[in-house]
Order: structure tokens, then sequence, then C-alpha cells
């Protein structure tokens, strides 16, 4: 319900900032004091893997909660964020609240769960992102293999060589890299040869096409037996039937996350929804 409640006034509102540079700066004006008024939140979505469908971590989602408009989703504020800059300490307050939450599982015995937190372009390639990222490790004591930061195709195919750098700097240090929404940016995936990634995220459409065409069937096939022959884990988004489930089970695809599993969670909310949940719903 919540989720989808405030599309229309959103719409709205982005065609209006749109218009001119002094609605722009007053959104940018409007994000800054959201950030200082704590009405960013973070909420997560469960991912589940293998055929006992043990839960493995969350994916960290932002959410802007204004106070006239309600719920804003990420696809109409991240945008703006990274075009203005401001990416850089909304990304850092989305880092320590994502491990902060990671942090109170862990300390609740559940130690082997991750956080998968996304991370834009601009976000990746500024100056004192990994020193951010390793400082907030350290902060929270947590393994750097619990945290894995999801870039998208376009990040890594970025023909620059700081994200080369970077890449090869965090699978140093052992924080997992994952390639999101895979298939949908690029369609060469070379860069996969030469680029030090952990994982790569098959893209929802995909995954919604999946059950209607054989044709998709076979690119979704495609992608997992790469992610195999490459020795990357393969994880499916937007999983919402069990139809899909079955299919992507039988395709050898052993990770998954979506609505079928869960929606995205409030943090307030996510430790029952874990003790609750039994892998008999969706498997
Ligand atoms: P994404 O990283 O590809 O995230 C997956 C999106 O799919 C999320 O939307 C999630 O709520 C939604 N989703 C998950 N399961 C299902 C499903 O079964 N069906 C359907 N229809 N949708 C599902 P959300 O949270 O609105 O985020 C949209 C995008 O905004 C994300 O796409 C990501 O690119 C960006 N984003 C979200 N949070 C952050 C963040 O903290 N930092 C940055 N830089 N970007 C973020
Ligand atoms: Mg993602
Ligand atoms: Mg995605
Ligand atoms: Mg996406």
């Amino acid at each position: 319900g919540k989720e989808h409640s405030s599309r229309n006034s959103l719409t709205y509102f982005t065609e209006d900032m749109k218009e001119s540079s002094r609605d722009y700066f007053e959104i940018e004006m409007n994000l800054r004091k959201g950030l200082i008024e704590n009405q960013f939140m973070m909420y997560f979505q469960p991912q589940i893997s293998g055929p006992d469908a043990r839960i493995d971590g969350f994916e960290a989602l932002v959410r802007w909660n204004h106070p006239e408009i309600g719920l804003v989703r990420p696809d109409i504020f991240i945008p703006l964020a990274e075009s203005t800059g401001f990416i850089v300490p909304l990304g850092e307050w989305i880092i320590q609240e994502s491990l902060k939450t990671l942090k109170k599982f862990h300390e609740a015995g559940m130690t082997h769960l991750g956080v998968s937190v996304n991370i834009s372009s601009r976000q990746f390639i500024h100056e004192h992102f990994p020193e951010m990222i390793f400082q907030a490790l350290d902060q929270y004591q947590l393994s750097p293999d619990k945290l894995c930061l999801e870039i998208t195709e376009s990040v890594a195919m970025e023909e620059s060589s700081i994200v080369l750098e970077r890449l090869h700097l965090f699978t140093k240090k052992g924080v997992k890299l994952s390639v999101d929404d895979f298939g949908t940016g690029f369609s060469a995936f070379v860069y996969l040869l030469d680029y030090p990634v952990n994982e790569i995220k098959i893209d929802r459409e995909f995954i919604r096409l999946l059950t209607q065409n054989k044709k998709s069937e076979a690119l979704v096939k495609t992608i997992i037996d790469l992610a195999d022959n490459l020795r990357l884990s393969v994880i499916a988004e937007g999983v919402e039937t069990q139809d899909q489930l079955g299919l992507l089970q039988s395709l050898g695809c052993q990770r998954f996350q979506g609505y079928l599993i869960s929606k995205p969670v409030p943090p307030a909310e996510l430790t029952q929804w874990v003790n609750k949940f039994r892998p008999e719903q969706v498997m």
C-alpha cells in the first residue's frame, strides 16, 4: 500500500522541479534539509538463497519521507541527488544506517547476514569514498565481506582507471561487489573479464518476462550460465511469483529477492520479519 501511494503527486512534483533552475535549487535545499531533519529512511529487502531458502542478507533501499508529499521513491530523488552532489552526504548516511542495522543482527548472533547497498556513479568515484567505507566498517566492527556494493553496468563500464582501481581495492579488502540491473546497460559484457566483481544481479525486467516467453527464458539461462562459468554469484531481483521462482531454480539460479519473499521492510519490523519467515512460504 504505502510503497506506491504517492506516485501521482510525485510525477507532478518532478515535472515541476524540472521547470526552472530556481525549483531545482529549491529541491536541493529540500534534500539537504531532509537529511538534517531525519526525513530519510532505509528499508531492507530480504535476499534468500539455496533450496532451503535461507535468509542471507538484505538490500538497503532508501526512501524520503517528505513532510508534505509523503514517501518519495528513490527513482525520483536519487538522480537529483546525483546531479547536485548531495548523493555524497546522503550516501554516507545510507552506509551508516545500513551497517547500523546489520550490526544489530550480528549482535543478535546472526553473523552470517550481509547487506547490499546501492552506490551511484558519482558517489563511487568520489575522492573519499573508499575511506568512508573502510571507516564505517571499522566503526561497526563488521567484516568487509558482509558489505556488498551494488553498482550498475554503466559505472562498471565507465572508462576511468579510478573505477577499476577502486574495484580492485575493494576486492583486496574483501568488500563484495555486485553488478546491478545486469543486462540492461551495455550489450558488451567484456568488462566482466577485467573487473573483479562477485555477483551479477539479473534485472527484474528479465524476471518479469521470464514466464511469458521462451526467448526471455533462454536469455536468463544464458546469464545464469555465464555467471556460473565466470564463478560469479547470481541473484534474481523482482521475483514475484512461485512460477518465476520455480523456473529460475530449474535454470540453476540459487539466490532470490522480490515481493514473493518480501517487499522492502522498515527497520523497526525487520527483526520480526526474520523471526517469522518460514522457507515453506515461498519454496
Ligand atoms: P534497484 O537497486 O535495482 O532496486 C530494486 C528495486 O526494485 C527497488 O525499488 C525495489 O523496491 C524494487 N523491487 C524489489 N522487488 C520487487 C518485485 O518483486 N517487484 C517489483 N515490481 N519491484 C521490486 P526502489 O526501492 O524504488 O529503488 C529503485 C532504485 O533506486 C534502485 O533500483 C536503485 O537503483 C535506486 N536506489 C534505491 N536505494 C538507493 C540507495 O540507497 N542509494 C542509491 N544510490 N540508489 C538507490
Ligand atoms: Mg540494487
Ligand atoms: Mg536492480
Ligand atoms: Mg534498478
